[in-house]
C-alpha cells in the first residue's frame, strides 16, 4: 500500500487503521491483517470470500454461537453445507474431508468450555486436501499462540475482547497471507463494508500497547481463583485449559437448581453479570440466562449450571472473598 491509497477512501484504506492493520499483522506473524466493526462481520467476511454453491466446510462442534448461525441458518441459503467435527482429534477430521471440502473452521480453544484442537495436525491434514483453515484466536491471543506459525492459513479475533481489552470498542480482525487477505478485501470488505471507524482503531492501537500486562495480570488471577474454585465444596467442575490459560474459564456447580444458580450469580459483588469477556473489569455469563434463547441449550457437554468467568485486572483476593461468600450461600 502507498501512501496515497491509505488515503483514498476510509471505508477501503485510512491511515490510522492502517497502522493497526500492521501491528495485528505483525503479532500474529502474518503478512497483512484487516479490521472490521465486529469479530462477526470478520469471520463471516473470510468464509463469504473463500466459499461457493456446492461447497463443504467443516467446522468444530458448538462454534461461537454467531459462527454457528453463519454456518446453519445463513450460508445454507446460498448452497454450502456445514458438517460439525464431534472432537479435535485427527482422525475425527480425516474422516469427514470429502471432495467438496473447502474450508476448516477452528476455535482453539473455544470460548466456553475451551475444547482444544491439534492445529499442526489439522493444517497439514488441509494443505494435503487443499483446504483452507481459518482458527478463532481469541481466546489464547498472538501472546499464547500463533495459528499462522503452526500452518493456520487465516487467524480471527474478536478484537472486542482482550486485544482492545478496555470494553469500549466492537471490532475483529483477519490475519493472513496477502493473497488470502487481498480476495477478502475486494469481496466482502469492500462489498459489504463491515470495516472499523479511524476512532476505534485508534483506541484499540491504545489497548494494545497494554495487552502483554493486562495478559498477565488476568492470568496470574485466574490461576489464583481456579485453584480456589477447584477445591470448593459446591463446584462440581473447573473448565480451564491450562496450558493456554488466560483469564476466562468455566464452573458447573453441584446443584442444578436455577434459583441456587441465580441466587449465586445475583450476591457476587465485583462480578457484572453480561456476556462479553476480556475486558478490564470481571464478569460471570450464567449460561442458563440464554435457556429462552435459541442460542442456547443445556446439554451434556453444556449443564445448565455452566457459568463463564471473565477475570479483570481487581484484586484476586478480593475477587475470592467475594466468591466464597456467594458459594456460601449455595445449599
Ligand atoms: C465475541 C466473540 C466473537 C464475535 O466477536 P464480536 O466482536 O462480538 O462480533 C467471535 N468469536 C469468539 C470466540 C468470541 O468470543
Amino acid at each position: 500500500m502507498n501512501e496515497k491509497d491509505q488515503a483514498f477512501y476510509t471505508r477501503g484504506h485510512n491511515p490510522t487503521v492502517a497502522v493497526l492493520r500492521q501491528k495485528l499483522a505483525a503479532l500474529e506473524g502474518a503478512e497483512d491483517a484487516l479490521l472490521f466493526s465486529s469479530g462477526s462481520a470478520a469471520i463471516s467476511s473470510a468464509v463469504l470470500a473463500h466459499v461457493q454453491s456446492g461447497d463443504q466446510i467443516i467446522c468444530i462442534a458448538n462454534p461461537y454461537s454467531w459462527t454457528d448461525k453463519l454456518l446453519t441458518k445463513m450460508l445454507p441459503r446460498f448452497g454450502v453445507e456445514t458438517v460439525f467435527a464431534d472432537n479435535g482429534d485427527i482422525e475425527t477430521f480425516q474422516n469427514i474431508i470429502t471432495d467438496k471440502t473447502k474450508m476448516i473452521i477452528l476455535e482453539s480453544p473455544n470460548s466456553v468450555t475451551f475444547e482444544q484442537q491439534d492445529l499442526v495436525k489439522i493444517a497439514q491434514l488441509a494443505k494435503a486436501h487443499n483446504i483452507l483453515t481459518l482458527c478463532d484466536n481469541s481466546y489464547a491471543t498472538p501472546l499464547k499462540q500463533k495459528p499462522i506459525a503452526l500452518g493456520i492459513d487465516l487467524v480471527a479475533h474478536s478484537v472486542t475482547k482482550y486485544l482492545n481489552g478496555h470494553s469500549d470498542v466492537v471490532a475483529g480482525t483477519i490475519c493472513g497471507r496477502r493473497e488470502l487477505i487481498d480476495s477478502i478485501f475486494h469481496g466482502p470488505y469492500m462489498t459489504l463494508g463491515g470495516v472499523i471507524n479511524a476512532h476505534d482503531a485508534w483506541l484499540i492501537i491504545r489497548g494494545l500497547r497494554t495487552l502483554e500486562i493486562r495478559l498477565e495480570r488476568t492470568t496470574q488471577s485466574a490461576l489464583k481463583i481456579v485453584q480456589f474454585l477447584r477445591q470448593h465444596e459446591t463446584v462440581d467442575r473447573v473448565y480451564y485449559p491450562d496450558q493456554l490459560g488466560t483469564g476466562l474459564f468455566s464452573i458447573t456447580l453441584k446443584t442444578d437448581e436455577l434459583s441456587q444458580i441465580e441466587l449465586f450469580c445475583n450476591s457476587l459483588k465485583y462480578f457484572l453479570m453480561t456476556c462479553s469477556w476480556g475486558g478490564h473489569e470481571s464478569l460471570i455469563f450464567p449460561m442458563c440466562a440464554l435457556n429462552h434463547s435459541q442460542n442456547y441449550q443445556a446439554s451434556q457437554e453444556r449443564p445448565v449450571s455452566l457459568i463463564r468467568f471473565s477475570i479483570g485486572l481487581e484484586s484476586s483476593d478480593e475477587l475470592i472473598a467475594d466468591l466464597t461468600q456467594a458459594l456460601s450461600l449455595i445449599k
